[in-house]
């Protein structure tokens, strides 16, 4: 069964796949339009998934991939 498998997130800078406990999660801090580190996974609301890589934040950021996957205006 895959029951017991972490479930895959894939990351919005590089776009490749990974466990949640290997990317970090974004959500949108209150009344802001900027991401911040969800860091206990747990806030409402629309996330994004990123890994733990300036790298990758930063390919997110230059795609505007914040923006897509929080539905920011
Ligand atoms: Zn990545």
């Amino acid at each position: 069964m895959a029951a017991l498998e972490a479930p895959v997130r894939t990351c919005i800078g590089c776009r490749t796949k990974g466990t949640r406990n290997s990317l970090v999660r974004y959500v949108l801090a209150d009344d802001s339009q900027t991401p911040v580190p969800d860091e206990a996974k747990q806030l409402p609301g629309r996330g994004a998934w990123l890994h733990d890589d300036p790298k990758c934040y930063d390919l997110a950021s230059r795609r505007r991939a914040f923006a897509r996957a929080l539905r920011i205006r």
